[in-house]
């Protein structure tokens, strides 16, 4: 048994004092106590939050944080529409994307899930697609690349939810893919081979679970989509993060991304469709109410321009919604929730937007939506500090510049929009601290090999 004494904890019926959590040996709560003394319990002195579930990583990606920011030149705007968008970035990461080895997506992905834990991720749900050598042809093992992730989540000691992504086609509905998407292409029986050898690398492993991930309206066939749907557990695809995309999608179906899936897929708690922000308010009532989950990326969506999420009619219709990380310009729970509530009160001149009058605390308010929404889409017992759940904990310091002289609902304002440092300062993951003072327990050796990685990659 391992014990946790919290000064004070966000439970799920809110705030409680001197409470001591139990874990059992394989990192799962058995008992939560509150108005306990510490006895022989690691004592926790600042605020204890449930550990944030992150829903949506490319973490290859993270090696190109940075390096996708000029200008692109007048021959690569003009083939994209005459602009830097999504697009020209795309184009980048398809250059970029060809010069992966094994070592280098796991040293990449360990130094990104070194990076959360150190801001409060818990755990990471990797939508990964970059399944194949550069010429397309699959690894000998052809799972090669899913379980470098996998290992890199073991290193960092991160939850991870492994989310094969299911990628055929280069456009909507049946266009043949380029050259710069071979690595991640499959057909259905390779990618359920990919499927199969990543169930059995995680069987019996409480800290890893599995989703599926079709990559887009754009990547798959209806009849894809329709095997897809059948999987009883989690169903990620990206969904209406371009208007170009929407334009795409109206011409070829004669409907829009989100108001297709709806009509033909059987949306429901499954579902976590990836950025969503390009709704009509029909659209956001009409997902609201399948219980689906909007995975919102706001920091990536920033960074590509791609437009800001319809929140007040999804809000108003309850939908669900949790937070990624996505093409990692930002990897901290704090900044994706920030930038949601900020970008809100840019569109609508207002404050206060992710609030009402019974739950007055934006800051409180997002990262219980994004514990629901990310626990909801991870096929893993997180998401709460509560027996059955997985003890994930991450201590905001309460004498930190940031929080001083605040508690509970205050402090989590200042923590989500007092952008100064970063108040983490420790993080247990089942049970097991990885970050202590701030700072990941193999924070040096994980950095040694990322330094090494992106010499490669960069010279
Ligand atoms: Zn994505």
């Amino acid at each position: 048994m391992t014990l946790f004494h919290a000064a004070s904890a966000l439970l799920s019926n809110g705030w409680a004092h001197d409470v001591l959590v139990e874990a059992d040996e394989g990192g799962t709560i058995r008992a939560v106590t509150p108005g306990m003394a510490p006895g022989e319990a690691r004592r926790l002195r600042g605020a204890i939050i449930p550990g944030v579930p992150n829903l949506h990583s490319h973490a290859f990606q993270r090696a190109m944080a940075g390096l996708a920011e000029r200008r692109s030149p007048p021959e690569a705007r003009d083939a994209e529409g005459g602009e830097d968008s999504f697009w020209t970035w795309r184009q980048t990461m398809y250059r970029f994307v060809h010069r992966f080895t094994p070592e280098d997506a796991e040293a990449v992905a360990a130094q990104l899930y070194a990076e959360c834990l150190e801001w409060g991720f818990t755990s990471i749900a990797e939508f990964h697609y970059l399944h194949h050598q550069p010429d397309g042809t699959p690894y000998a093992a052809p799972a090669e690349m899913a379980l470098r992730h996998l290992e890199a989540s073991r290193q960092a000691g991160i939850g991870l939810t492994m989310l094969p992504s299911l990628y055929r086609y280069g456009g909507i509905f049946g266009k043949e893919p380029v050259p710069g998407q071979r690595r991640f292409l499959n057909d259905l029986d390779g990618y359920w081979r990919i499927v199969e050898d990543i169930r059995a690398a995680i069987a019996g492993d409480s800290q890893a679970g599995l989703g599926l991930a079709p990559h887009s309206l754009r990547a798959v066939s209806p009849d894809m989509l329709a095997e897809v749907s059948r999987f009883e557990g989690p169903i990620h695809i990206h969904a209406a993060e371009q208007r170009r995309e929407v334009a795409e999608c109206q011409a070829a179906t004669g409907a829009r991304p989100v108001e297709w899936l709806l009509a033909n897929m059987p949306l429901d708690e499954r579902w976590c469709l990836i950025h969503s922000t390009h709704m009509t308010e029909e659209e956001a009532t009409a997902l609201a109410r399948s219980g689906a989950v909007a995975g919102l990326c706001p920091t990536t969506e920033a960074s590509l321009g791609d437009g800001i999420f319809g929140y007040p009619a999804y809000a108003k219709a309850n939908g669900r919604f949790g937070f990624g990380t996505d093409s990692h310009v930002g990897t901290s729970p704090r900044d994706e929730m920030r930038q949601l509530e900020t970008s809100q009160r840019l569109a609508h001149n207002t404050r206060s937007v992710v609030t009402d009058v019974e739950r007055p605390h934006p800051g409180r308010n997002l990262l219980e939506a994004a514990l629901q929404g990310g626990a909801q889409v991870s096929a893993r017992a997180i998401g709460g500090i509560a027996p059955g759940l997985r003890c994930d904990l991450v201590e905001l310091d309460h004498e930190h510049p940031a929080l001083l002289g605040l508690h509970e609902d205050r402090l989590l304002d200042a923590w989500v929009f007092n952008g100064q440092g970063n108040p983490v300062r420790t993080v247990v993951v089942g049970g097991r601290v990885v970050v202590a003072d701030g700072r990941h327990i193999f924070r040096e050796d994980i950095a040694a090999r990322f330094r090494a990685a992106m010499e490669r990659l960069t010279a």
